[in-house]
């Protein structure tokens, strides 16, 4: 496991006030970013189903970008299999674009992007990033500056299937000595390849 840096957890404060600020954290909902399709490699798929197959043996609701194609559907699928609760929030042009699951406990269809990720972020205790494309990357980097902006002391776990974060990792190291990161800002980011240890160390953060 790797612990990106070891810094406090930034004050809670902002619009989502009201949430877990504790820092032994009980995870209820936990927010899963990842590709819309399945990537080169049949562990990318497997870790999806690992992560939703955890959260349902946990008791701790997935919340996702709502599709039904690649990770986002193994995911999903994964939790439901398990019996466990699946929310998905997704656009009015995203549904038929990327086949809205129709199967899963609740399906939110809103306007924008933004709303999207504000739905889901809002609803989340925790997040974690599968692998995944431009969609994902682009979710991961907001949840983290919002953290930043102290919008939300949330956790955040990268899921590092064959090794798929070790190239952003250095690229992170990179930013923090270069000094562009503030580190007194900075919110807790783990990465594992092993879902439970993942969602262990989240819990504990
Ligand atoms: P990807 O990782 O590119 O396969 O996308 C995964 C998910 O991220 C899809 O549900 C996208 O709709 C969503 N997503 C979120 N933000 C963006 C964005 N800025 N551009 C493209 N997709 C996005």
């Amino acid at each position: 496991m790797h612990r990106c840096v070891e810094l406090p957890l930034v004050a809670y404060a902002g619009f989502m006030a009201g949430e877990n600020s504790d820092t032994n954290r009980a995870i209820k909902r936990l927010c899963v970013f990842c590709g819309a399709s399945s990537g080169a490699r049949p562990e990318y798929p497997a870790c999806a189903r690992a992560v939703g197959q955890q959260l349902a043996q946990r008791g701790i609701t997935l919340i996702f970008g709502g599709g039904r194609a690649g990770m986002m559907g193994a995911v999903a699928d994964a939790a439901l299999d398990g019996g466990g609760r699946v929310v998905g929030v997704i656009t009015k042009l995203l549904e038929s674009r990327e086949m809205g699951h129709k199967g899963i406990s609740e399906l939110h269809i809103v306007e924008t992007m933004h709303e999207r990720k504000m739905m889901m972020a809002t609803m989340a205790d925790a997040f974690i990033a599968l692998p995944g494309g431009l969609g994902t990357l682009d979710e991961l980097f907001e949840i983290l500056a919002w953290a930043q902006l102290g919008i939300h002391a949330k956790p955040v776990g990268l899921l590092n299937a064959c090794g798929y974060y070790d190239q952003l990792w250095k690229f992170m190291d990179h930013v923090e000595r270069e000094n562009f990161l503030r580190l007194n800002h900075r919110t807790a980011v783990f990465m594992d390849a092993d879902a439970a240890m993942l969602i262990d160390n989240l819990s504990l953060a």
